[in-house]
């Protein structure tokens, strides 16, 4: 631990991953600290992810044994009330053909691993088991390394990455990154059921090896601004469920009792019925948004990922963006060796990189998503119920003529929400996305 290195990172998630292989393949002597016990025993994601930013990375991972699960031939997006809810879905043959990968499933815990045990193959130093505790500078605030929980543990760096995900204390205590406010932030639980690959393949109508993912919002939440998702893997599926902190903290609702009523859901039971809960964990969502993102560079520091609110929340798009911002944080201090400089000035080139790049146009694009959805709360308690009554209406064959209906509905939806209140949330919700 005496040795200095030319860099270190903090962190072995997927931004770390990428950083250190970068790193690595330019000869950069590079040591990834992880406080976990192995790469991925500290991690929760829906599972998630992106072929295209880890070929970016490593071009052949196909071929290196990538634990993926299942690859993804159909997306569905539901809006449920209590009693039901609407779905609509998207399946591509050129899924499960041309473009194999695009997106598809991982557990985590062994995706993780696999992705350092790439770095490491590239002589890079992952240390797990040991917590960076803090950060080493000299008279000039100047980052020159970490120190760590291991009693000889400071270590010397050129540049030190942060990639210790969204729940940095170490970002916070440095005064890198402000503490996350609570509507930046939402809680998600997630529970791994276990269930037999037939049994999956058969109730999600899909060929072995290929899976689906279910986006839901609406009254699942009950009544807060949050989203919930159910994934496929091999023999198992990822059930989670979360919501803004703000809101959790003010209505005071448990996210596992919110967990338990959505596995009660009738779109939902049949789908996990018969299944074994293998793994509960609960974990921070980054979703403040292209508003919330702290300085990323400075003198002798790059943050990554999710310790640097890069998450885009309409899309769930989180694992993709910390491998694209761990890659151009490797590529810009690749590039600082080059020079011999590793102020601020030099390092800025890792944001410029990302504001060329789909990480930061994205999170632009989307920076009123989050505040429209927590300025309309009727998303997730009115519109929802209103919206299945409409359907249960019309689909009721009672005799009743429909224009009968449609007045009726409309007579309801009036009671309940205002024309203004409902062109404004149809105004702000196009702004939000467009
Ligand atoms: C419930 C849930 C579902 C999600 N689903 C998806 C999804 O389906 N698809 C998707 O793309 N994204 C999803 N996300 C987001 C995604 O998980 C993150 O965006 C992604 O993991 C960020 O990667 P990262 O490397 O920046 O951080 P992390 O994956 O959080 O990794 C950070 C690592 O740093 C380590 N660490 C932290 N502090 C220290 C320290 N002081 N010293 C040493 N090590 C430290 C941690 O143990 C961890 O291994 C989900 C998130 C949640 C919570």
């Amino acid at each position: 631990m005496d040795e200095s290195f030319d860099v270190a990172i903090v962190g072995a998630g997927p931004a770390g991953a990428s950083a250190a292989c970068g790193l690595a393949e330019h000869g950069v002597k590079t040591i990834v600290f992880e406080r976990g016990e192995y790469p991925g025993s500290k991690n929760v994601s829906g599972g998630v992810l992106y072929g295209h930013d880890l070929a970016q990375i490593l071009p052949d991972y196909h071929e290196r044994n990538c634990p993926i699960e299942r690859n993804i031939v159909e997306s569905r997006i539901w809006y449920l009330s209590k009693e039901g809810g609407y779905s609509l879905s998207y399946r591509d043959r050129s899924f499960s053909e041309e473009r194999k990968f695009n997106v598809f499933t991982v557990g985590r815990a062994r995706f993780d691993r696999w992705f350092a045990e790439q770095a490491r193959r590239r002589n890079v130093l992952v240390v797990c088991g040991t917590v960076v505790t803090d950060l080493l500078q000299d008279h000039r605030n100047t980052v020159v390394g970490v120190s760590t929980d291991r009693p000889d543990g400071d270590v010397y760096a050129k540049v030190v990455v942060l990639a210790d995900g969204i729940n940095s204390p170490l970002a916070q205590k440095t005064g890198f990154r402000p503490e996350p406010k609570p509507h930046d932030v939402a809680l998600a639980v997630k529970e791994v059921i276990e269930l037999s690959e037939d049994l999956i393949n058969e109730r999600f109508n899909v060929a072995p090896g290929d899976g689906v993912t279910i986006e839901i919002l609406g009254e699942v939440t009950q009544g807060m601004d949050g989203v919930a998702v159910i994934y496929t893997n091999k023999t198992s599926l990822s059930l989670c469920i979360g919501a803004n902190l703000a809101d959790l903290a003010q209505r005071k609702i448990r996210p596992y009792e919110m967990l338990e009523e959505f596995k009660g859901h009738p779109m939902v039971a049949p789908l996990i019925k018969g299944g074994k809960p293998t793994e509960y964990l609960a974990h921070w969502l980054a979703e403040g948004g292209y508003d919330a993102l702290p300085e990323l560079s400075g003198d002798g520091f790059l943050i990554t990922g999710d310790s640097g609110m890069l998450f885009n929340a309409l899309h769930r798009e989180g694992s993709n963006m910390a491998m694209t911002s761990g890659r151009m944080a490797a590529e810009t201090i690749v590039e600082a060796f080059k020079k011999g400089d590793f102020s601020r000035k030099s390092l800025h080139g890792y944001v410029s990189r990302l504001q060329d790049s789909y990480v930061i146009e994205d999170l632009k694009k989307y920076r009123r998503f989050g505040p429209f959805l927590l300025g309309h709360h009727e998303l997730f308690t009115t519109l929802p119920k209103l919206t299945s009554y409409a359907a249960r209406e019309m689909l009721t064959v009672d005799g009743v003529p429909k224009k009968r209906k449609q007045q009726t509905i409309w007579r309801e939806i009036r009671k309940h929400i205002s024309r203004f209140r409902l062109l404004k949330l149809l105004w702000d919700g196009w702004r939000s996305v467009r």
